[in-house]
């Protein structure tokens, strides 16, 4: 069984790939435009992502169809693979031969952190909160001001992902996974990505950006959400 990645992002590539290293897993395939995510849910967005994907795919496959008619052969696969086809830093993905096959499944990720304090924010629009493309770095000093005067009781916040699988027959399969946590008074550790150094777990005592992936992946909002999934493939 292989799956393609319906995500570009370099921190849940390695996250995913790390937690489904006994399939192959392969990158998101160039699909030559960026997504707008404009969904009003982290499903709705799972789901505009993976979708995206999957009409690439097909696009690819009946182009490789009429090629194949036409007597061309040889360069399966090859349309629409992008450059991080081989590795992600310590995590090997798929080659990326097969990538285009419609029979693999697509796994798309939607998620984001919820702030009690900011009635929810970022929430689903947790990608473009304080500008799409800020450094993380002063998006989370954005969040620590805007949080300046809220006690340490009053910071609760959550991790959410849904996950969503596009089957080869049409099927969805949806997991989510959530993490329940404190907004730290100051950003911490140099693990992971996006919001893990303002987010701090209480039951281990760390940010989870003070976490190696292998122990963010017992406890995340990924991790669990992609468990489930697993139980089902
Ligand atoms: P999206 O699901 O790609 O739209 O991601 C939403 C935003 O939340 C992105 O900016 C991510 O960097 C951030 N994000 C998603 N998952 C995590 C996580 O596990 N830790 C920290 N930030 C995350």
């Amino acid at each position: 069984m292989n799956f393609v990645l319906a995500t570009t992002n370099e921190g849940k590539i390695k996250e995913i790939s790390d937690l489904f290293k006994d399939y192959t897993v392969f990158p998101m395939p160039n699909i030559g435009y960026e997504i707008d995510e404009n969904g009003e849910t982290f499903y709705e967005n799972a789901l505009i992502k993976a979708r995206a994907v999957q009409s690439f795919l097909a696009k690819s496959e009946s182009d490789r169809g009429e090629r194949n008619d036409r007597g061309n052969k040889g360069d399966r696969g090859d349309k629409g693979s992008n450059d991080n086809g081989g590795n992600m830093g310590d995590v090997s993905i798929g080659n990326a031969s097969n990538m285009n096959d419609v029979k693999n499944i697509i796994l798309a990720d939607d998620s984001g952190l919820v702030i009690d304090a900011l009635g929810g924010k970022p929430g689903v629009r947790s990608a473009d909160f304080l500008g799409y493309s800020t450094p993380f770095s002063v998006k989370n000093d954005g969040i620590l001001q805007l949080l300046a005067d809220v006690p340490m009781q009053n910071r609760t916040a959550h991790f959410v992902t849904v996950i969503v699988g596009l089957m080869p027959n049409g099927e969805i399969k949806t997991a989510l996974g959530t993490l329940s946590g404190l907004i730290s008074l100051e950003p911490k550790g140099v693990f992971g990505f996006g919001y893990d150094p303002i987010f701090f777990v209480p039951k281990i005592g760390k940010t989870l950006a003070e976490m190696r992936m292998d122990e963010k992946n017992q406890i995340s909002h990924r991790a669990l959400a992609l468990r489930q999934l697993r139980e089902y493939f």
